[in-house]
């Protein structure tokens, strides 16, 4: 699958709310949030689903966690607790296609977390 729109946020070719970069890695805030903490956490090399992680992206998928531990705990909210979730695909409801790391805090979030307009087996 081809780049999306989250290439021209790494590219600075759209504005996004950035909250932390390093080499590999960008964190900004979720235009749409669901808590009153939502960040996306996303590698900078294009992956466009967790189906296409390889073997060489380990560190790099590790990274991703890193980072959401460490904003937690800058942020002041790791010990409140948090939730990070990486949609998969359509029955996830995965709309952009280069995979990111939810990061939601600030709230007591329910679970399980579906929407109410999903029906329930
Ligand atoms: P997912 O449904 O897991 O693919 O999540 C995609 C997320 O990207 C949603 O939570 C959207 O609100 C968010 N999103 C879409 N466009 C933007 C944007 N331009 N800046 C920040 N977040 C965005």
């Amino acid at each position: 699958m081809s780049e999306t729109l989250f290439t021209k946020i790494i590219n600075r070719e759209i504005p996004a709310d950035i909250v932390y970069e390093d080499d590999t890695t960008l964190a900004f805030r979720d235009i749409n949030p669901q808590a009153p903490v939502h960040l996306l956490i996303i590698p900078k090399r294009h992956i466009a689903t967790i189906n296409d992680i390889t073997e060489n992206d380990r560190e790099l998928v590790g990274n991703l966690y890193y980072v959401a531990a460490k904003l937690a705990k800058e942020m002041g909210f790791a010990d409140d607790g948090y939730r990070t979730v990486m949609n998969c695909g359509e029955n996830s409801g995965q709309t952009v296609f280069h995979i990111h790391l939810h990061l939601l805090a600030g709230k007591p979030l329910g679970w399980p977390p579906y929407s109410d307009k999903m029906k329930q087996a």
